[in-house]
């Protein structure tokens, strides 16, 4: 029996796991199950799953967990704290799916008990990758890619050597607004950027995938995975997301990893690592989809991916200030407190002000640099936003 743990449960990618884990209960022992704040669909697959303990983040509402949990002998608590304890249970496998940097402490607990970490959470690579491979490194643990063009370019990568490696390849759909002048992306409203053309996801990562941010993110998270050059990560938009990432190798050999878009295949592979074992998920149908195409990304129109190379280019703490002012302005974005294209403006600025001239910032990956780093871009962000909605 493998002892699992998901946090953040009730959001799309928990219950995708979930989901897959229904169907083969017999060989999971299911630990901890956490949610922000729905407190109905926690206790339901606490319940379906026979869950020891849930938990839940916002603590105003233990009494309701409790209600809804009571008699059935599963473990009760809500808190910040009590997701780091949740965390902090012994298992063997942990899904990472909570949604932004509030992910990375829970993350970095699990790893620190001893389990593997199915990372989903993106953004704990992008502000930290340096301390959450240190983490793993020291408490001899696996990080699985769980995100979809990462899972890709790892299987990619699977009996290959990573020396042979020219380039890898990530793929975007391009999201709703492909297509779209800037004087059109101007006007977007948050309604508009919450509907992706190809994956069903949580809003947040939706509206990133519109705006470029998510592939931001992702071409830090893919430098961060798999330490290779700035210069060697492409990205390339394939409005189909049939192929989510190739890599190339010195020989002028490329490996697509093709496959519908259904997170769960990606899922499934961590769940199962280093095993494969059948999942009842649709097969891919080539001759239905029939055609795939592939241009550039406009770095004009979407400078929020071009932001992430600077990232890159400026290392440190700086991927944890490009995730921490993208986390403000969306929720300003969605506050429609400024507009669609403010978003990658208020990040452009913020990273300036932090990092033209002599950066304060040390640049050391230890949890205190990154919460600093992560605090600051939140609030230089504010401020730039402020000025950005006056
Ligand atoms: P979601 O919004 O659907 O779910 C997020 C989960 O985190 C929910 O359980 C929510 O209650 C919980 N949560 C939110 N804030 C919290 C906090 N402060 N403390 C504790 N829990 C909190 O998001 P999602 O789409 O499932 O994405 C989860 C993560 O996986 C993100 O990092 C996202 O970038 C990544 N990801 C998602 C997809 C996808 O298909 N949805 C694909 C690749 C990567
Ligand atoms: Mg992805």
């Amino acid at each position: 029996m493998k002892r699992v743990s998901i946090l953040g449960a009730t959001g799309s990618i928990g219950q995708n796991t979930i989901d897959l884990i229904r169907r083969d209960k017999s060989n999971f022992d299911v630990v901890a199950l956490t949610g922000g704040c729905n407190v109905a669909l926690l206790a339901k697959s606490a319940i379906e799953l026979g869950a020891n303990h849930a938990a839940i983040a916002d603590d105003r509402l233990y009494n309701d967990l409790k209600d809804a949990l009571s008699g059935s002998g599963i473990g009760v608590s809500a808190g910040r704290q009590a997701i780091a304890q949740a965390a902090a249970m012994p298992a063997d496998w942990v899904m990472s799916s909570i949604v932004g940097a509030a992910g990375l402490e829970p993350g970095l607990i699990a790893m620190s008990n001893g389990a593997d970490l199915a990372l989903a959470n993106k953004e704990s690579m992008v502000a930290a990758g340096g301390l959450m491979k240190a983490t793993a490194a020291e408490n001899n643990v696996l990080i699985l890619p769980t995100d979809s063009e990462h899972s890709a370019i790892f299987q990619a990568l699977m009996g290959q050597s990573r020396s042979a490696v020219e380039r890898v390849i990530i793929t975007a759909s391009g999201g709703p607004f492909k297509d779209w002048s800037n004087a059109e992306l101007a006007t977007v409203t948050p309604d508009q950027a919450m509907v992706h053309p190809n994956w069903s996801m949580g809003t947040r990562i939706t509206i990133d995938s519109a705006s470029m941010f998510n592939k931001g993110l992702e071409v830090i998270e893919t430098k961060e995975f798999f330490e290779i050059e700035d210069s060697q990560i492409e990205v390339v938009i394939h409005p189909q997301s049939i192929i989510h990432a190739l890599v190339g190798f010195h020989d002028g050999n490329l490996l697509a990893h093709v496959g519908p878009p259904d997170m769960r295949h990606a899922i499934g592979f961590a769940l199962y690592y280093p095993d494969r074992k059948p999942l009842p998920l649709n097969r891919l149908e080539l001759t239905k989809i029939g055609r795939l195409d592939f241009s550039e990304p406009d770095y004009n129109r979407f400078p929020a991916l071009k932001l992430a190379y600077d990232v890159l280019e400026l290392g440190g703490v700086a991927g944890a200030v490009y995730n921490a002012a993208k986390e403000v302005a969306l929720d300003a974005f969605i506050a429609r407190q400024i507009g669609f294209l403010d978003m990658a403006e208020a990040v452009d600025r913020t990273l300036h002000r932090l990092f033209a001239g002599a950066c304060e910032l040390n640049k050391d990956q230890n949890l205190d640099n990154i919460l600093h780093a992560d605090n600051m871009g939140r609030k230089i962000g504010r401020e730039e936003i402020q000025a950005l909605s006056a």
